[in-house]
């Protein structure tokens, strides 16, 4: 059998990381993990059961009291998989602001992101896949045969996830969002376990001045210039 074709995206919030590797995976038929539904879930759980986010030594232990699985088919077919915890889907329930300053505070505990890291290791063993995060090309994919690193701008980014949000939360201006998405940058670039960073070895796209389409087309031109497909 060929070795699986597994490629690496990494980058910033709002750098088009899940339109993208969503899009890039079915064109190629590969499969697609979306690893911030695993932190966002754990948000929500915490949530559930009162533990702050950044109440370390109460938030590992709920990890071994749910269980958080990715399962296809999603309801509206936009994130690929549905994100259950136990036997409640909670897809509808991940996409809030609160959720993703979460997610960005359970992401720091470094327990929590070693035992992401395997279960996500764990779900794409021996598969191709299309997988993104922050952590995938260092962690969860060291051997990946490509690795992205997707950035734009600061503006452009909060610019996409206001455009995105704007019909939930109406009352959010962009000013509040440049700021909201500075400090999640700043909290994942800063964090001690596995920050955000461009690996030597990834191949970095700027985003900011590009279509979907650009750039999912700049992606397969690369991994046909490797040779990788
Ligand atoms: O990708 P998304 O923005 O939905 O992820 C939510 C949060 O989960 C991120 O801000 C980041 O802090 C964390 N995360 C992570 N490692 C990953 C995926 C997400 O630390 N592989």
């Amino acid at each position: 059998m060929d070795k699986p074709l597994q490629i690496a995206i990494d980058g910033p919030v709002g750098s088009g990381k899940s339109d993208i590797s969503g899009r890039l995976a079915k064109e190629l038929g590969l499969t697609y993990l979306y690893t911030g539904a695993m932190y966002r879930a754990l948000a929500w759980i915490c949530v559930r059961e009162g533990v702050s986010f950044k109440d370390v030594p109460n938030v590992f232990p709920l990890l071994s009291k749910y269980s958080i699985n990715l399962r296809p088919p999603a309801k509206d077919g936009s994130l690929g998989f549905a994100v259950w915890v136990g036997d409640t889907d909670v897809t509808d329930k991940l996409f809030t602001p609160a959720m993703s300053q979460g997610s960005s505070d359970v992401s720091t505990i470094p327990e929590v992101r070693k035992f992401m890291v395997a279960r996500q290791q764990e779900l794409v063993r021996g598969k191709s896949v299309v997988m993104e995060g922050r952590d995938i090309g260092l962690r969860v994919l060291p051997n990946a045969q490509l690795k992205i690193y997707l950035t734009a701008s600061l503006e452009e980014r909060a610019r996409r996830r206001w455009e995105q949000y704007k019909t939930k939360d109406p009352t959010k201006t962009l000013v509040q969002e440049i700021e909201e998405t500075k400090i999640r940058d700043t909290q994942d670039t800063s964090r001690a376990a596995d920050p955000l960073q461009k690996l030597p070895d990834a191949w970095e796209l700027n985003t900011t001045d590009m279509t979907q389409d650009a750039v999912v087309s700049a992606i397969i031109a690369e991994l046909g210039r490797r040779k990788l497909i």
